[in-house]
């Protein structure tokens, strides 16, 4: 794909109010050469490195979560985000979610070791940092001699996370802060050497960052490693500073600057840990569709049976669609990094207003990417029976490693309320245009609906125009809201809550919609037949979806004329001219994988 201007691509959260073309979307299949083979080497590593071992992560083996990610920095793989300059490999952003992406798969220890440690452990450093301290640090980083972790958490400040107690006082000779408090759910604490850590200047309104290194001789202890549910081999401790002297110099950005941080962080930990939740879900599925073909009830096996292909075709669908979503914002965000760095902004600034730019993809992305996963092995445990509840097969710890991907990076509840927060600030800014396209809306429900029946002979002209309308939901019921509640909105959380499933399902089925046009465009329809069976199948169950939250939406707030109106407008955007045999599609889809006895998609 040829590099694209700064005109040419979506906003952040225009996809909501512009039409895409599927030429546009980047897709796994536009991998390049070098993309293929990264993901390739990942792959393999993680099938030699980690899956033999796969017990011994149930067991609370840190000691081997610390070994693999040794390796993996021998590899490269913990510096592809990070510029040459700084021992990383300096590949661009679609490269470093493959590498989340296919390192996460096997188990949810390394996911998580690796997440914080690239990730939150790291980034602040590499976007933030001076040039003196990204020389210090972020090479061991890169490369895996030195391990980072993040320490944002307390036990009184959560989701809150600008309410910490911890503080940082200066030394009276100003050379140097003197850290005091306690983090708690500290990732990577058992073996990290750095830290980022926040703390509050005297009485700031708002935290500042500070990189500290870890030695016990100055003041850094630690809780026992936390009995978890699930991610057992990934460490997880309090980290206590009792008066633990930071120099100065070791100040990322400036006072007060932490809060952002922790936030530009997450936007980047949140579409990362979305690419972490994808090669589990193509593993489980996998290993559900091969247990299937193999075991034998009624004297047939049970992948014959028409509830187990509802189930691994479901459990595929997600997984294609989750893909396809993570990839277009990656690459999304990958151009936009780009036309700041032709226009002269550096590495970090470039990377930082890149992601910035799409905060709203990437909180839709972690909220369905960390669901789908967790409905996946839910579902992969049922297709094992009684042999999923044991241990000894892998969708048991599947399970529990996926649940805690809804809770960090920010909840999944903080991350829907996000996204349509963010989408109503974008709008008030002029960065996106919603009252516009709202207006026009509210006028089409005023006016008569047209009878004329569409021309749908081309491959996914109703889903588009299905696409089409289920936008209009979103502006109907996210715009009504505003105008009702103007800056209260956010009070209204379960309102919200509806808004943004509207908001993610949008985004999630219009995205694998354009995926497979664009491939069967270039390769022919007949060989996406199952993709387009899944795209129409993932588009039928947003409708449903979307039309039972917009209808409790309205509800909450409208009442009399308006609440008949807007219930006959969903009515409208909700109607098939042509139902889906949904049925049908997942017979299609599941027939597929059964014959090919793998995730094939
Ligand atoms: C295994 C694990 C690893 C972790 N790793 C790290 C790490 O490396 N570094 C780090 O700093 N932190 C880490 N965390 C902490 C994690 O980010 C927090 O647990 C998370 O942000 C939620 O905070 P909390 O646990 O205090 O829950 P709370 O904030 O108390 O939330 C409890 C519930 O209330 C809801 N809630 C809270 N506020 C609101 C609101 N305003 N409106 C509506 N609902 C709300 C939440 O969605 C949630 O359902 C980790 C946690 C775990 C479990």
């Amino acid at each position: 794909m040829e590099a694209k201007t700064d005109k040419e691509i979506l906003r952040g959260g225009q996809f909501l109010v512009k039409e895409t073309s599927c030429d546009d979307v980047f897709t796994p299949e536009d991998f390049n050469e070098e993309q293929k083979m990264m993901r390739d080497s990942v792959k393999e590593f993680v099938d030699r490195e980690i899956v033999p071992h796969k017990e011994r992560f149930e067991k609370k083996d840190y000691a081997l979560t610390e070994e693999i990610m040794q390796k993996a920095g021998e590899l490269g793989f913990l510096g592809v985000a990070i510029p040459e300059e700084y021992d990383g490999l300096g590949m661009g952003f679609v490269s470093t979610m493959l590498v989340c992406d296919y390192i996460s798969g096997a188990t949810g220890s390394i996911a998580t070791a690796f997440g914080a440690h690239t990730g939150i452990g790291t980034m602040p450093i590499t976007l933030y940092g001076t040039e003196e301290q990204k020389k210090k640090y972020v090479p061991k980083l890169a490369t895996g001699e030195w391990f980072g972790a993040y320490c944002l958490t307390e036990p009184g400040a959560g989701s809150d996370a600008n309410s910490g107690k911890t503080k940082a006082v200066l030394s009276e000779d100003g050379k140097y802060y003197s850290i005091s408090g306690q983090k708690m759910w500290i990732s990577n604490a058992g073996f990290a050497n750095v830290f980022i850590v926040f703390a509050r200047v005297e009485d700031d309104k708002n935290i500042t960052g500070f990189i500290v290194e870890n030695d016990k001789e100055n003041g850094i202890s630690f809780g026992e490693e936390e009995k978890k549910l699930g991610i057992h081999s990934s460490s997880t401790r309090q980290v206590f500073f009792n008066e633990t002297k930071v120099p100065v110099e070791n100040m990322l950005a400036g006072r007060g600057e932490g809060f952002k941080i922790a936030m530009n962080a997450l936007n980047i930990g949140r579409i990362k840990l979305a690419a972490a939740c994808l090669d589990a879900q193509r593993r489980v599925t996998e290993n559900a569709v091969k247990y299937a073909n193999e075991r034998v009830q009624f004297k047939t096996p049970i992948a014959q049976f028409g509830a187990i292909k509802q189930k691994l075709a479901e459990m595929a669908t997600s997984a294609y669609v989750g893909e396809s979503a993570s990839y277009r914002a990656a690459k999304n965000i990958e151009d936009r990094i780009n036309i700041r760095l032709e226009s002269g902004n550096s590495h970090s600034e470039a990377e930082l207003k890149g992601v910035e730019e799409y905060a709203i993809e990437c909180s839709i992305l972690k909220v369905a990417c960390s669901e789908d996963i967790q409905n996946c092995s839910d579902e992969g445990i049922q297709v094992f029976g009684g042999m999923g509840f044991s241990a000894d097969t892998p969708m048991e710890a599947a399970w529990r490693d996926a649940r805690i991907s809804r809770i960090y990076e920010g909840t999944n509840e903080i991350n829907r309320m996000l996204s349509v927060g963010m989408l109503v600030k974008k709008a008030m800014k002029g960065h996106v245009d919603l009252l516009g396209p709202a207006q026009a809306v509210g006028e089409e429900l005023m006016g008569i609906p047209s009878f004329d029946k569409p021309d749908y002979s081309e491959l996914f002209a109703e889903e588009k125009e299905m696409i089409k309308k289920l936008k209009k939901v979103f502006l109907m019921v996210a715009g009504s809201a505003v105008q009702k509640f103007g800056p209260q909105l956010e009070e209204h959380q379960q309102l919200l809550l509806a808004a943004s499933d509207i908001l993610i399902e949008v985004y999630m089925a219009e995205s694998a919609i354009l995926r497979t046009e664009k491939n069967a465009k270039r390769f022919g329809e007949d060989t996406q037949k199952e993709q387009i069976a899944m795209s129409q199948l993932y588009l039928y169950n947003a409708v449903e979806k979307i039309n039972a939250k917009a209808k409790e939406g309205i509800i909450s707030f409208a009442e009399g004329d308006e609440l008949r109106m807007m219930l006959m407008g969903l009515k409208r955007f909700t109607k098939y001219d042509n139902f889906p045999n949904v049925v049908k599609l997942r017979t299609e889809i599941a027939d597929k994988l059964i014959a090919e006895n793998k995730y094939c998609f």
